[in-house]
């Protein structure tokens, strides 16, 4: 393609997208797919010729959207939010289009050094202090597993440049609660640390981890010869955003030296407000943190900012420095390669830095309160109705609730909850995630698509409502 043809067919998808993003509250939310359905639809072998871009775009409109569930629907409830503001799509088309490659700052200045600004402009957004310094990584499960690997390494002194994990004459223990994120037991696994080191701590009503059951689950440990080493705490659980008590955390961690891990990849955002900074009370006495930009904040998948309060350290477990990749320069600059796993970077920082600028963080502000008010609002509605329930705490944007016929019970109501919600998404009118809560089965509504307003989840409302009452049981 040519630059005069990119120029054409690229105005053609930004139109298109623009058009796409306008009329996205007509189209179905969920994709009504069977498996198999869309490679169906397309020739098993590339084509030998060149085809035109024209016939590329119509399978765009044929093949492909009819296949998606569509995160951007202002009726889209499922999982979290993943928005993709359209400042960020820029920033990712810029990236793309420029094709540079960070491998030390030297192969591409300005791709680390707008990556430090963003970052450090986050983490003044989330009221962090300067001991924080952060790197973009791909996903949290990425930043989750290079905590680890960290913590791995801290508490054996570098054990990597010896025997490694497999000389220590005991195990490592690494501890989180059943409700930490399915990425944090992967990465526990990943780093080697095996699943008999795994410590499930218990958690109080609230979903929270009790502090106090994390100090009797290290007290066995020690008492067994084990060693302690990395505590994962959650600000705001995938189920119910529930808020681990970080404070209280730090200390125990503190009084035995573990590496305290926060996972705020989904609630961090909420860190903008001010108001908000009570959920993670204690974040300074952590060693990492992640948080996602590329969920509820607004920047395109994929986005993951990995902060730390010792770089060096990160660096000494990290870094690797073939003569190739060396240049003047290192001793004055970062080299993101040191601070995760690939070598290899593209300009993720663009989206971001385009998106802060292009809201401002009053901008970013607004549409999260406006999120966080209208999940106040269904929470407060559903509270009122004879039948339904509010499951969970609702500190941010996710509002956890069932409806409960008098009838049914056990496993009976688990059917009812995934019939309604079943027919609801298959409606297409709008999506949702069901999950387990105690053993039962719940519905997940997580408010704060970015173009998801107070009607809409008035219209999901009537809807949740209507959807239950046509069942028989
Ligand atoms: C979404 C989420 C993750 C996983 O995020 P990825 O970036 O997809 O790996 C981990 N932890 C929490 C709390 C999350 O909300």
């Amino acid at each position: 393609m040519t630059p005069e043809e990119f120029r054409k067919y690229g105005h053609a998808m930004v139109d298109w997208i623009a058009d796409y993003r306008t009329r996205l509250e007509s189209l179905p939310v969920m994709a009504k797919t069977e498996p198999g359905e869309i490679r169906a639809l397309l020739p098993a072998s590339p084509p030998e010729q060149p085809e035109s871009f024209d016939s590329i775009l119509k399978d765009v409109d044929d093949v492909i959207l009819p296949g998606l569930s569509l995160w951007q629907h202002p009726r889209f409830f499922g999982y979290f939010p993943a928005n993709s503001s359209l400042a960020s799509v820029l920033g990712d088309l810029l990236s793309a289009g420029f094709g540079v490659l960070g491998l030390a700052w030297q192969s591409s200045p300005a791709l680390t050094e707008i990556e430090e600004v963003a970052i450090d402009w986050l983490r003044q957004m989330v009221g962090l202090s300067p001991a924080w310094s952060g790197v973009i990584q791909d996903t949290a499960s990425t930043s989750t597993l290079v905590a680890l690997l960290s913590a791995r390494e801290r508490t054996t002194n570098y054990g990597l440049v010896r025997g490694g994990l497999q000389a220590e004459d005991r195990p490592l223990v690494i501890y989180v609660s059943a409700h930490s994120h399915s990425s944090v037991d992967k990465a526990a696994l990943l780093a080697g640390f095996g699943r008999d080191n795994i410590r499930v701590v218990e958690h109080d009503s609230d979903y929270a981890m009790n502090p106090a059951a994390l100090e009797r689950e290290i007290q066995k440990d020690l008492a067994a010869g084990r060693v302690p080493c990395a505590v994962v705490s959650t600000t705001g659980t995938t189920t119910t955003t529930a808020i681990d008590p970080v404070r209280a955390i730090g200390e125990v961690a503190a009084r035995h030296g573990l590496w305290l891990h926060v996972d705020a990849a989904m609630a961090g955002s909420a860190m903008i407000l001010p108001e908000c900074r009570d959920l993670w009370d204690g974040i300074e006495t952590a060693d990492s943190i992640v948080l996602n930009p590329h969920k509820w904040l607004g920047t395109t998948f994929d986005c993951s900012v990995y902060l730390v309060r010792d770089p060096q350290h990160l660096i000494r477990v990290m870094s690797t420095n073939p003569s190739y990749l060396q240049t003047a320069a290192d001793g004055q600059v970062k080299n993101f390669r040191d601070w995760g796993l690939p070598l290899g970077r593209r300009f993720r920082a663009l989206k971001l830095w385009f998106l802060i600028r292009e809201q401002g963080v009053v901008g970013l502000q607004r549409r999260l309160r406006r999120d966080i008010a209208n999940a106040q609002w269904l929470a407060a509605q559903v509270a009122l109705v004879l039948g339904w329930k509010v499951l969970a705490a609702v500190p941010l944007q996710t509002v956890c609730l069932r409806y409960e016929p008098q009838s049914l019970t056990g496993e009976s109501l688990d059917q009812f909850t995934r019939a309604w919600v079943e027919r609801l998404n298959r409606s297409g009118f709008a999506y949702l995630t069901p999950a387990i809560l105690d053993g039962r089965w719940m519905v997940r509504v997580s408010i704060g698509a970015e173009a998801t307003e107070r009607h809409h989840v008035e219209q999901l409302w009537t809807a949740m409502q209507a959807e239950v009452s046509s069942a028989e049981f």
